[in-house]
């Protein structure tokens, strides 16, 4: 064929865009919302099932046969049934023979079989080429066209072109195909939709956990202890005033706690003299779910700066000014402005904003929309170098608002230190220890072995 005919080839319409058949096994709920997703789609579908009975539910277009029937229709059969009714599959072996057969099937339970159902699958029927797919996406889903967020499809299979067949379709669906490579991965990719938020856990146990401590700490202090020694009833605290002082407190400490495990992975490898050892699996699992912390610790900021902003619309703060004013009145005199006092709150209230603004920055920037569109080196940027600045404020920020506090004797009610002092430990503590390894002395060792460099290479594994 010369070069014009390529051409004009190219350019004419493409009249082989026929799709081909598809065989679809189990008429149950995937079966049926696969394949009128499919219909939809332009793929003629035709079922095997065990009852080749045409019931309403079963999409208009669609042929209903016998499975031996139906899958000589199709190089590509859709096996939607249960795993533990696999063994039919068996008598049909010769059929299905250099057939590509797609495992959808999903478990009740994490690692439920030693092997994954596709593994399972390949194993029963050695001759056809098994590909892993769609498991990932729900019936609801297909039938009801809300696959905004899901349309990713994880895909894997030892059958390159099988595999590559499988993604055309999915990508005919209009959703993603993600290609995850042999059928090694089925398991993980079967174990997928059984994970509740996998990385999500730990952050919210965490911030929960320190949610309640604070709370009760303030209970306890600002009402209770008010209660007993002042006699006076602030258990209307418990609304606005407490959440404000435990949502900035949270929200800081797990701020903090993004930057803690880098701080320890320094200090190991300056310890080891080596980056070549696996970290600990606490350490591994805490740096795998720093965004997610920080994302919690951008909701709790919000809602403090929700809170903040509320403020003079309560009752007790117009009663605590009226109060102010009338006795000034009562007294006939005039407070004059206590320069310090509104350096303090000028200053606090500038570092708060400032804070939040790159907190926002950092919230944005890990959005998978906006990672995907830095480089490395500006995500690093804005994650570490303005991470570690915007650490720097809000502890500034509550360091200011609360340092009044640290050196009162009334401040120290039962003894116990005020919140805001407890709030600074975990910040204080790694901006200290940050400090000290961008010390030159330091960091030189620290970035030769982030290069590769080892102390004592033969302790290396
Ligand atoms: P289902 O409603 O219970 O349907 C399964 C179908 O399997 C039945 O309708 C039946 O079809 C066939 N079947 C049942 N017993 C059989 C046997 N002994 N021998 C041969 N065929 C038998 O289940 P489903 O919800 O459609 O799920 C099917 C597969 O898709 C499962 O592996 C599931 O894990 C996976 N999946 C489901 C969803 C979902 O949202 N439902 C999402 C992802 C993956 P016939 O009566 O036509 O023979």
């Amino acid at each position: 064929m010369n070069k014009n005919s390529s051409n004009i080839m190219a350019l004419a319409p493409n009249t082989s865009n026929k799709r081909e058949t598809v065989c679809i096994f189990g008429t149950g709920d995937f079966g049926r919302a696969l394949g009128h997703k499919m219909i939809q789609s332009g793929y003629p579908v035709v079922y095997g099932s065990r009852s080749t009975q045409i019931s309403n539910l079963i999409p208009k277009d669609a042929e209903v046969l016998s499975h031996a029937e139906a899958a000589q229709k199709a190089a590509i059969i859709i096996i939607a049934i249960q795993r533990q009714h696999y063994n039919f599959l068996i008598p049909l072996a010769e059929i299905l023979r250099g057939k590509v057969l797609v495992d959808i099937s999903n478990n009740l339970k994490l690692n439920q079989y030693p092997e994954s159902n596709a593994e399972y699958l390949a194993q029963l029927l050695p001759g056809s080429k098994v590909v892993k797919a769609f498991n990932t996406v729900s019936a609801w889903a297909l039938q009801s066209g809300t696959l905004d967020a899901s349309r990713q499809v994880f895909v894997c299979g030892d059958d390159v072109e099988a595999k590559q067949m499988v993604m055309n379709i999915v990508h005919a669906l209009s959703l993603t195909p993600l290609d995850k490579g042999s059928l090694l991965a089925a398991q993980e990719i079967e174990n997928y939709p059984l994970q509740l938020f996998p990385m999500w856990k730990f952050p919210i146990f965490l911030s929960l956990g320190l949610t309640a401590f604070f709370f009760f700490y303030c209970l306890a202090l600002d009402v209770i202890y008010t209660y007993i020694y002042e006699k006076n009833n602030f258990s209307f605290f418990i609304a606005i005033t407490i959440p404000n002082r435990v949502c900035p407190v949270v929200a800081l400490i797990l701020l903090a706690l993004v930057y803690l495990p880098g701080i320890f992975a320094a200090i190991i490898q300056l310890y080891r003299g080596t980056k070549y050892r696996r970290f600990p699996d606490w350490l591994d699992k805490w740096m795998l779910c720093r965004k997610q912390l920080g994302l919690i610790a951008l909701a709790f900021a919000s809602l403090h700066v929700v809170f903040t902003l509320v403020t003079p619309l309560r009752a007790f703060v117009s009663w605590r000014t009226s109060k102010g004013i009338i006795s000034q009145v009562l007294n006939n005199k005039t407070e004059p402005l206590n320069s310090t006092n509104a350096w303090i709150s000028d200053s606090y209230l500038a570092l708060g904003i400032l804070g939040f603004f790159l907190f926002v920055l950092l919230g944005i920037t890990s959005l998978p929309s906006v990672s995907n569109n830095v480089n490395w080196r500006e995500f690093r940027f804005v994650q570490s170098k303005l991470g570690y600045l915007a650490l720097i404020l809000c502890t500034a920020h509550t360091l200011v608002y609360g340092g009044k506090w640290f050196l009162s004797p009334s401040a120290y009610k039962w003894y116990l230190p005020n919140i805001y002092m407890l709030s600074l430990v975990v910040p204080c503590a790694v901006l200290v220890v940050k400090f000290v390894l961008i010390f030159p002395c330091v960091d030189k060792p620290l970035t030769q072995i982030r290069q590769g460099w080892e102390r004592n290479p033969k302790h290396s594994e």
